[in-house]
């Protein structure tokens, strides 16, 4: 089924205790875009980069099957920049730059014929522009899902909460779903998050997997991977995000069960997003490795009556 997805495409610059990368591709519609179409060919992608932006990485995303036709080139403008610096254990991060630049004023543009998409994904962007592509798609999709982050819980809550009505899946992480509820218990942070709109939260918690919460407060869990090395977790909520949805839009099911394996699939497309630098890992593995990955997820749960 047809999937469309907003975010960010940008540069970013990021630092872990183990080195620095320069100015390499990013954005939260990089990650989604190269994850979704591991596992489904019918996506596309509405965003905006300056004339500085990588155009390989935008064929990379057209070699896999990505419609690119909504998103667009500024001239004589520059792409949205991010600067991360990871603390050593790796699970928290300093935001050291963000240079909004074309995504300062982005107003997005849905092409005619995603104008009916039955899922869509609104990455981490400005809650305003999410609002505006949910206006622009003509029929309710059959499922909403949105990423966001403390930056604009700070800037733009009003904005958010008003996206939040329009649905029906947030995932944020635990520190995020903290902030936004004012809770400190994740399951009372869960039931007022779901009051405010999404009939279904998924909080990531890093290394420590990622909880789902349903409608009638049903909660299922799945861990992360164990990994001998956690290169660099860039991208990887946005990765999750995209093998979530990915393959939700690939069965055509919005039940929960569905969601729960759903859930799995991310959590394996986000296990090998953080073994390189940025988007490199994500872009190179195969259907066999993903395979593979998911096999390990299920020896991992497994246990014997
Ligand atoms: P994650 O590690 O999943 O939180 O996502 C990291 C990606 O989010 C990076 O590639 C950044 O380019 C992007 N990003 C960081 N800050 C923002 C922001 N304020 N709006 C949109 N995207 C952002």
């Amino acid at each position: 089924m047809s999937l469309l997805v907003i975010g960010s495409v940008a540069f970013d610059a990021i630092e872990t205790p183990f080195g620095e990368t320069g100015k390499i591709v990013g954005g939260a519609a990089s990650y989604i875009s190269l994850a979704t179409s591991m596992l489904h060919n019918n996506v596309g992608l509405v965003a905006v980069v300056g004339e500085d932006f990588d155009m390989d990485f935008v064929k990379n995303l057209n070699d896999r099957g990505v419609d690119t036709t909504g998103l667009q080139i500024k001239s004589g403008e520059k792409s949205f920049f991010w600067h991360g610096k990871y603390h050593m254990d790796m699970n928290s991060r300093d935001t050291i730059t963000t240079e909004l630049n074309v995504l300062g004023d982005f107003d997005p543009i849905v092409p005619t014929n995603w104008k009916n998409p039955e899922f869509v994904m609104l990455g981490n962007l400005s809650p305003d522009v999410q609002l505006k592509t949910l206006e622009r798609i003509d029929t309710r999709p059959k499922m909403v899902v949105l990423d966001t982050m403390n930056f604009w819980m700070d800037v733009a809550l009003d904005t958010l909460k008003e996206v939040l009505k329009k649905i029906d899946v947030l995932t944020i992480n635990d520190e995020e779903a903290r902030q936004l509820s004012g809770e400190y218990s994740l399951v009372k942070a869960a039931r007022v998050i779901r009051e405010m709109g999404p009939k279904y939260l998924i909080i990531k918690k890093g290394e420590h997997g990622a909880l789902l919460f349903g409608e009638e407060e049903e909660i299922f869990f799945c861990p992360a991977l164990p990994l001998k090395e956690v290169f660099d977790p860039t991208g990887a909520g946005d990765t999750f995000a995209g093998g979530f949805i990915g393959y939700l839009a690939k069965v055509g099911k919005t039940d929960f069960e569905s969601m729960k394996q759903a859930v799995i699939y991310g959590s394996a497309m986000a296990s090998f997003c953080v073994e390189k630098f940025g988007t490199e890992k994500i872009a190179e593995i195969s259907e066999a490795d993903l395979n593979n990955r998911l096999e390990k997820f299920s020896n991992m749960m497994k246990v014997q009556s």
